[in-house]
């Protein structure tokens, strides 16, 4: 495990020094999906410290079983009747698909008395399998998003087409985006969550400030959770 964080790393570092880029600006999220608490364990005692889990039910037990000191990012499909346990438990928010979703979480979050970071997840490429603000959407809500007082948004969130020969077009019009919405909302947007283990290297060439990596750290996910 020390070895296969060391190595990955090391790919985000080089991909870091390719866009002459400070490698501190890039936060690797361990995706644990799927994954027992054993891994997350090891991957702990390497010195791994951020942690990404996309189902609130199967995080419960890994939080309550592992170190006080992890810090676990929500990346899956939020549904409002499980917002108020994810806002509890994870200070990181990978996945809001809507304004009504960042208003819900801004509301459960001052109840709740936290102060979520959050990320807008995009559909870039318009697809109809996947969920996500329409680009224009997420400019047309730009003023409401600006509003929200308890959530913090830290940025965009996006998930190319399953090609990762064509991933890079879809990262640097996630990058244009985030600066189109910035000039024209005021939002800070520092961050963008992009890249995976498939195609992480062209996310951080393209801006990426997190990368969500899970096969290439944990191994082969029997289902796709
Ligand atoms: C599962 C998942 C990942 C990690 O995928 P890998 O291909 O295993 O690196 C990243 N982001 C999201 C939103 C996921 O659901």
């Amino acid at each position: 495990m020390a070895g296969r964080l060391a190595a990955l790393r090391g790919r985000i570092d080089d991909a870091c020094s390719r866009a002459d880029r400070e490698p501190a600006g890039v936060t690797l999220l361990a995706v644990s999906k799927t994954f027992p608490a054993e891994a997350v364990q090891e991957a702990y005692a390497a010195g791994q410290r951020c942690f990404g889990e996309s189902r609130q039910q199967e995080a419960a037990p890994k939080i309550e079983a592992l170190p006080a000191d992890i810090e676990w990012h929500f990346i899956g499909g939020l549904q409002r009747n499980k917002a108020r346990k994810v806002v509890a438990a994870f200070p990181v928010i990978h996945s809001v698909d809507s304004l009504r979703l960042a208003e819900y979480l801004d509301r459960v979050a001052s109840e709740e008395g936290k102060r979520p970071q959050i990320y807008l997840e995009v559909n870039i490429a318009s697809e109809a399998s996947k969920g996500g603000f329409s680009p224009d959407e997420l400019v047309a809500s730009a003023a409401e998003l600006a509003a929200l007082r308890q959530v913090e948004i830290a940025g965009l969130m996006a998930i190319p087409p399953d090609d990762a020969a064509a991933a890079r077009r879809w990262f640097a019009a996630t990058r244009e985006l985030r600066d189109r919405l910035r000039k024209e909302s005021g939002l800070a947007l520092p961050g963008l969550s992009m890249g995976m283990s498939a195609d992480f290297e062209d996310a951080v060439l393209e801006g990426s400030t997190v990368v969500r990596v899970g096969s290439a750290l944990f191994g082969y996910r029997p289902y796709p959770a």
